[in-house]
């Protein structure tokens, strides 16, 4: 299938290159020329503006950064919208507000373009080994159309719903995703201010009710205090922004998930914006004046 990408950062790059591996005609656009080199250079075609991209596309894929961006690579001039072809389907894999993903959908389908909003999980890990979960909403005879695309970056592809059901879903993911991590770095605190070794509190919990992925992963950090990212403070709090910004659209209170929210941006005051947000444990630790 010939199929566009745009958008090639940390997890567009790996996406697109695997999409080119399973066989697929590929054509790349990235706002510096320096990013599509290495895509160009392994096979697919470099091209000026993601409108020249989409225009060959049967499918056009976004992976940008927050919903302003995704407004922008579609809709500004050199935008998809503007080369997409009608009865042609448009792919936002980017993480953003699912109110303007509705709004997104709704725009293009009066062009004649459907459109699917498919956010992951799975980190640049996930991406390079094309084993990505994939959350998507959209109609399932779109779906049906682009699922071999999906499965050639992930393995978990699940459609959730109508248009904005996959951002629906990327949000709920964030939300428990944040709220185990707060709750892991006071449980490892209270250990530790009560002279208890938190590692072993640690694998104590493993195995019982308390044992998750977030503990396993997140909690070993926290223990070693190596914050390398993993997934950065800036982008879980751009996350944590659209959920609060959607709680508040449907008036709808989160109340520790938007705690946990101020502890990100005490993070990105604190000049920790891109280490990995399991350094949430550095607030929790400073604000009851715990030392390491
Ligand atoms: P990234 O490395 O910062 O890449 C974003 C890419 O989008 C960059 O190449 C950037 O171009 C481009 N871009 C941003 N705004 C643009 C605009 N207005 N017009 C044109 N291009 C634009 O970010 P990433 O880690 O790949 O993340 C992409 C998306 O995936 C985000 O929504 C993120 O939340 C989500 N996500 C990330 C991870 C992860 O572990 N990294 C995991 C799951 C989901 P430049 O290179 O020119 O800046």
């Amino acid at each position: 299938m010939n199929v566009a990408f745009i958008g090639l950062g940390i997890m567009g790059r790996p996406m697109a290159l695997n999409l080119h591996k399973a066989g697929h005609t590929v054509f790349v656009h990235g706002r510096r020329p320096e990013s599509m080199a290495p895509l160009a250079q392994a096979g697919c075609t470099a091209c000026a503006s993601a409108a020249e991209a989409a225009d060959q596309a049967d499918v056009t894929f976004i992976m940008v950064s927050d919903t302003k961006d995704v407004e922008q690579v579609l809709f500004s001039e050199g935008g998809v919208a503007h080369g997409a072809k009608p009865g042609s389907v448009v792919v936002d894999m980017s993480t953003i507000s699912p109110t303007a993903t509705r709004r997104y959908a709704i725009d293009l389908q009066a062009r004649g373009i459907d459109m699917l909003d498919a956010p992951v999980s799975g980190g640049d890990v996930g991406a390079i080994n094309a084993t990505l979960s994939i959350m998507v909403g959209g109609k399932p005879e779109v779906f049906e159309r682009v699922k071999p695309l999906f499965e050639a970056m992930g393995k978990n592809i699940v459609l959730v719903g109508d248009n904005g059901a996959g951002q629906v879903a990327k949000a709920c993911n964030q939300i428990v995703v944040a709220v185990t991590i707060e709750a892991v770095a006071e449980a490892l605190t209270f250990a530790r201010k009560n002279g208890v070794d938190a590692g072993k509190v640690r694998d104590a919990l493993m195995g019982g009710f308390a044992g998750s992925r977030i503990l396993e992963v997140h909690g070993k950090r926290m223990l070693d205090n190596n914050y390398q990212p993993g997934f950065k403070t800036k982008l879980h709090q751009k996350d944590m922004n659209i959920v609060m910004e959607t709680a508040k659209e449907l008036g709808l209170a989160l109340p520790t998930a938007a705690l946990v929210m101020q502890h990100m941006n005490a993070l990105m005051g604190t000049g920790d914006a891109e280490l990995d947000s399991a350094a949430v444990m550095k607030v929790v630790e400073r604000i009851s004046g715990v030392e390491r």
